[in-house]
């Protein structure tokens, strides 16, 4: 697509209004992937905590992910320190929270889930920060009850299929893929059968293939639109001033 034929196009349409986003995943009504979803139990718990500028990125995975697991909890914000919800799961003694974060001293999950389950025969729940790297840290700094859960650990084994967007290091998974893996090393490390955690990665994918198909490596970019727009308003400006 050309330059002049985007900017006839983009004055054409009208922003999108709300009945023309999905009620359930949020996404346009042409990029809605509710119809992939198979949503399952998982054999633990999800709290997902969501930073609200994540929140409206078109290709977060956090949502997709809470959809697909019957027992999962999205949560968004930016600081947790004063939510009721979040500070009542944290002390509840009902529960065994853990987050996956890779901190110094983070445990690694095979030893979380190698250890014999009647230690500790609370029901396990993970916790997830969604949002990107750099967030991360002042995430946890906002939110200090936070860092009373104790912290766990994964190496992947595979780079991030997540081809749409810039992850810093091949090992670093999109909240969905990381979500995938607990599940599947906990299945491996306690010899457990299943096969419905694969429907995360089944959404994922589809969303992704998706998603390339949309990507026109001829379609201008962001900041030439910008351009475009900058000198057209200016013709017409020197059109209507005669100069
Ligand atoms: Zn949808």
């Amino acid at each position: 697509m050309d330059l002049a034929t985007l900017l006839t196009r983009r004055a054409s349409q009208t922003p999108p209004r709300y009945r023309d986003l999905c009620a359930n995943c949020r996404k346009m009504v042409s990029t809605c992937y509710c119809a992939t979803l198979r949503p399952f139990q998982s054999p633990v718990d999800f709290v997902i905590l969501q930073h609200e500028a994540e929140a409206r990125n078109a290709i977060a995975t956090a949502r997709m992910a809470h959809l697909s697991i019957r027992n999962s909890q999205l949560i968004v914000g930016r600081s947790f320190h004063d939510h009721a919800l979040v500070n009542s799961m944290i002390a509840s003694p009902l529960q065994r929270n853990v987050m996956l974060f890779p901190s110094a001293d983070a445990m690694p999950i095979e030893t979380l889930f190698a250890a014999p389950q009647h230690l500790d025969p609370r029901p396990l729940v993970f916790w997830v920060l969604d949002a990107k790297w750099a967030q991360v840290p002042k995430m946890l700094r906002l939110s200090p009850n936070l860092r009373q859960i104790p912290m766990v650990k994964f190496k992947p084994e595979s780079a991030s299929r997540f081809r749409l967007r810039h992850q810093p290091e091949p090992a670093y998974l999109s909240t969905l893929e990381s979500i995938h893996l607990v599940i599947d090393r906990l299945l491996q490390c306690t010899g457990q059968q299943s096969d419905d955690h694969h429907a995360l990665l089944d959404v994922f994918q589809a969303f992704v293939r998706q998603q390339l198909d949309f990507v026109d490596p001829t379609r201008p970019t962001r900041h030439q639109v910008a351009k475009a727009l900058r000198r057209a308003r200016r013709g017409a400006q020197s059109s209507t001033t005669g100069r």
